[in-house]
């Protein structure tokens, strides 16, 4: 039978808007010392807009918009729908590109009629070893300062040929206004608050900065996510991992606690111990206030 604190906690939280799927989860949340958020679609709101652009020379701004939203035709990042959706708003003709390939945590690849083309971050430089051409680098700098995601359209004038950054996408999301707060309610409960990002280091620090956060992680690929909730463990931390994406998945699992948010993923909610119905990070300080009060008798 379930004792009777534990289903009027559920309840509780059911009228809070938080969801628990794992009753184990609800109750471990007392004992958490740390909670790991991810930055995008978690602390932020996760809906990029194109809020600049930068090219090289050779191609005008709408050229290259209509050049990375054609890259981005079959892709599901938010960038990639953000970027699409500006070429629309300026109602650009895209050119006709095949063999569409994602890269995950980096970017976008596609051919076209002049040559292949990639559209990413910075992890998709790395992978292809490149630097960013002059022309290009102050943008970057100036933007991820401001806490704008960069990506960047690349192209090789013939398959064979090395690929060259042609131009720029400065992308601006929106910090959760809730997102502050609870951080700042976290620090005050004597909890440890630190952040995940596949972003660049310069727009993880410029949120974290914003957010009053101490530890981030940045550049981390999806497939390292989980690594880094073990690492904290491996420190003696108990962590609560606050996600929204399919690449938070694996991260929420390893977790002591796994929250998604709910307007999040289906593969994240599955992966969760509790779902945060309103996508608001304030409720995380309510889930551990309503677990130290409830079981704090019970053992
Ligand atoms: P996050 O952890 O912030 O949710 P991801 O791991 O999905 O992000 O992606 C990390 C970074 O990889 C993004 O910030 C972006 O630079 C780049 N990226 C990934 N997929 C794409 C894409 N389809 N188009 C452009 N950039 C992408
Ligand atoms: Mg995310």
């Amino acid at each position: 039978a379930i004792p009777l604190v534990v289903a009027i906690t559920t309840s509780i939280g059911a009228a809070n808007g938080i969801l628990v799927r794992d009753r184990l989860a609800l109750e471990k949340m007392r004992l958490v010392d740390t909670v790991l958020f991810d930055k995008t679609g978690t602390l932020t709101e996760g809906r990029f807009g194109v809020v600049a652009i930068a090219v090289t020379g050779n191609l005008n701004e709408e050229e290259a918009l209509a050049l990375a939203a054609a890259v981005e035709g079959d892709s599901e990042h938010t960038i990639a729908r953000a970027i699409r959706e500006s070429a629309v708003a300026r109602n650009l003709t895209l050119p006709t590109v095949n063999m569409f390939e994602a890269i995950p945590g980096r970017g976008a690849m596609a051919h076209s009629e002049s040559g292949r083309l990639y559209v990413g971050g910075p992890r998709l430089l790395e992978m292809l070893q490149l630097r960013l051409p002059e022309r290009l680098e102050p943008f970057e700098l100036q933007a991820s300062g401001k806490g704008h995601s960069v990506v960047h359209l690349l192209r090789s004038a013939h398959d064979g040929s090395h690929p060259e950054a042609v131009a720029s996408f400065a992308m601006a999301d929106v910090v959760r206004p809730e997102s502050r707060a609870a951080v700042r309610k976290l620090h005050e409960m004597g909890v440890h608050v630190a952040m995940l990002t596949g972003d660049s280091a310069a727009v993880a620090k410029a949120v974290a900065e914003e957010l009053g956060i101490d530890t981030y992680f940045a550049e981390v690929l999806p497939q390292n996510k989980d690594a880094k909730v073990n690492e904290l463990q491996s420190q003696g931390k108990t962590v609560a991992m606050v996600g929204d994406g399919v690449n938070d998945a694996p991260a929420l699992t390893r977790a002591d606690v796994g929250i998604a948010i709910g307007s999040g993923t289906d593969v994240a909610v599955e992966s969760a111990g509790i779902i945060l119905v309103r996508s608001n990070p304030l409720d995380i300080v309510k889930i551990i206030t309503l677990s130290r009060a409830s079981y704090r008798k019970m053992i």
